[in-house]
C-alpha cells in the first residue's frame, strides 16, 4: 500500500461520464480503498435547489456518503467484484445503516443483459447450452436475428419476510393450469438473476427457504419439479444478508454458508455521528441534491468495480500465501471448506480492487477477520475430541481382543 505517489494513475479515461461541475478538481485514485478514504469526512454542501417536484423518485444513498463503517463498505465491495466469495452476511441491531448500505450498491454496478422472455432466456445461455437452454420461443426469435434482452441497471430484489418456498423458486402458474396449460411461473431467485438478492432478517426465515436460496446462490442456477414438468431457471445473484442477533440465531449449517461475515456496530466517534446525521438529513430534504454531489464518485467506483471484476480470473494466489492461509484456518480449529473458498475468493477480490493480479499477505490479513470470524463451532470442536478419544479407547480394545484370539 506504500508508494502511492509514484504509481497514482490518472483514471479519468477509465471514468464513463464525465463531472458536470466543471470546478471540481479532476479525481485521481489508484484503487477502491483510496476512493473510500477520500470521501471519508467530505463536507456536504447544504445550498438549496430549486424545490423538486411533487413525484417521489426511488434514489438510493449515495454508497460513498455513507459515513465510517469501513468493514462493511469493503465487504460489500468485494462481494460485487467476486460473486464467489459467497455472499455478505451482515449482523447487527437495528438502524445500523445496513440496509441503507445494501440499497445504495445497485448504483455501483454496470449495466446488465435483461432478459425480455418470462422465463429469462439470454444469448449466453444459447452459447453454452444451445437452443435447448432457452425456451421454445427464445430459440426461434435468436434463429431469426431477434433481440432476446435489453440493458438494464442492476436491480435490489428483497426477499420479504413472509416469503414461502413457493414465492422463492417458483411453481405452478395457477392461472395457466386453470385453462389445462401446465406452465410455471418464476421465484424470486429467478427474478434475482443478475441482480442483487437482500435477505433482511435471513435469521426469521423459514428454513427451507434459506436452504433453497443458499443452493442456488452456490449454483447460479436451480430447477424446479412440479409433477410432470421441471424448469430450469438462472440464478447468478450477489447475495447479501442481514440479522439482528437480537432477535435469534441463524442455523450453524446455514452461517456457514455466508461468505463474508461483518459485525455493525453503530459510530461511535461524535463527529461521525453528526456527520451521518447531516448527510441523512440532507438526502431526506432533497435526495438528487446528494447524489449529485457524489455522482462523479459514483462513476469512479463503479468503472473501477467493472475493472476489478475484468481482471479477476488473472488474479493468482501463490502457493506461499494459500499455505499461510490454510495454516490460520487450521490454527484457528475451522473445519468447513468454506473457511478458505471464502478467504481465498475474497483475497483476489482485494487485490483486484487495488488493481494488483498477485495476493499478497496484506490481501489475507485485511480479509481474514471477516471470512473466518464465527466459524469456529464448540459443538465440533468436542465432538471430534470425543470421537478421538472414542477412536482410542477402540483400539485399545480390538487390540486385546485380537491378541488374546
Ligand atoms: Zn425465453
Amino acid at each position: 500500500m506504500e508508494n502511492h505517489e509514484e504509481t497514482k494513475v490518472d483514471l479519468k479515461d477509465r471514468v464513463v461520464g464525465q463531472s458536470n461541475t466543471t470546478e471540481e478538481p479532476a479525481v485521481q485514485v489508484r484503487s477502491l480503498k483510496e476512493l473510500l478514504d477520500r470521501v471519508t469526512g467530505r463536507d456536504v454542501k447544504t445550498q438549496r435547489l430549486p424545490e423538486e417536484s411533487g413525484l417521489a423518485e426511488i434514489l438510493p444513498f449515495p454508497f460513498l456518503a455513507l459515513v465510517g463503517q469501513p468493514e462493511m463498505k469493503l465487504a460489500l465491495l468485494l462481494s460485487l467484484i467476486n460473486p464467489a466469495i459467497g455472499g455478505v452476511l451482515l449482523i447487527g441491531p437495528r438502524g445500523t445503516g445496513k440496509t441503507t448500505a445494501v440499497r445504495s450498491l445497485t448504483e455501483l454496478l454496470p449495466e446488465v443483459p435483461r432478459s425480455l422472455c418470462y422465463y429469462g432466456c439470454l444469448p449466453e445461455d444459447i452459447e453454452s447450452g444451445g437452443q435447448n437452454a432457452v425456451c421454445p420461443d427464445c430459440a426461434r426469435k435468436f434463429a431469426e436475428g431477434e433481440q432476446l434482452f435489453k440493458m438494464d441497471k442492476v436491480r435490489l430484489v428483497e426477499l420479504p419476510l413472509n416469503a414461502g418456498l413457493e414465492d422463492v423458486i417458483g411453481g405452478v402458474d395457477e392461472r395457466a393450469a386453470i385453462q389445462n396449460r401446465f406452465r410455471m411461473h418464476k421465484g424470486l431467485l429467478a427474478q434475482a438473476d443478475h441482480n442483487i438478492l437482500y435477505v433482511d432478517e435471513v435469521n426469521l426465515l423459514q428454513d427451507e427457504v434459506v436452504d433453497a436460496l443458499l443452493d442456488a446462490a452456490a449454483q447460479g442456477k436451480y430447477t424446479v419439479r412440479r409433477g410432470p414438468i421441471a424448469a430450469t431457471y438462472h440464478s447468478r445473484f450477489v447475495l447479501i444478508g442481514s440479522m439482528n442477533p437480537e432477535e435469534g440465531n441463524l442455523r450453524p449449517q446455514i452461517l456457514d454458508r455466508f461468505g463474508l461475515r461483518v459485525i455493525v456496530r453503530g459510530l461511535e466517534a461524535h463527529e461521525e455521528r453528526l456527520e451521518a446525521y447531516r448527510r441523512v438529513q440532507s438526502y431526506i430534504a432533497q435526495p438528487r441534491h446528494i447524489v449529485e454531489q457524489f455522482s462523479l464518485e459514483t462513476e469512479i467506483a463503479q468503472a473501477e468495480i467493472q475493472a476489478a471484476r475484468n481482471i479477476l480470473p488473472e488474479v493468482k494466489l501463490t502457493d506461499e500465501v494459500a499455505n499461510d492461509g490454510l495454516r490460520l484456518i487450521s490454527d484457528l480449529h475451522v473445519d468447513s471448506l468454506r473457511a478458505e473458498i471464502t478467504l481465498f475468493e475474497a483475497a483476489r477480490a482485494h487485490a483486484a480492487g487495488d488493481n494488483r493480479y498477485t495476493v499478497t499477505h496484506e490481501d489475507l490479513r485485511v480479509v481474514a477477520p471477516m471470512a473466518l470470524r464465527l466459524r469456529r463451532s464448540k459443538f465440533i470442536k468436542e465432538f471430534f475430541e470425543l470421537q478421538n478419544s472414542e477412536d482410542a479407547e477402540l483400539s485399545v480394545m480390538l487390540e486385546s481382543v485380537i491378541s488374546t484370539t
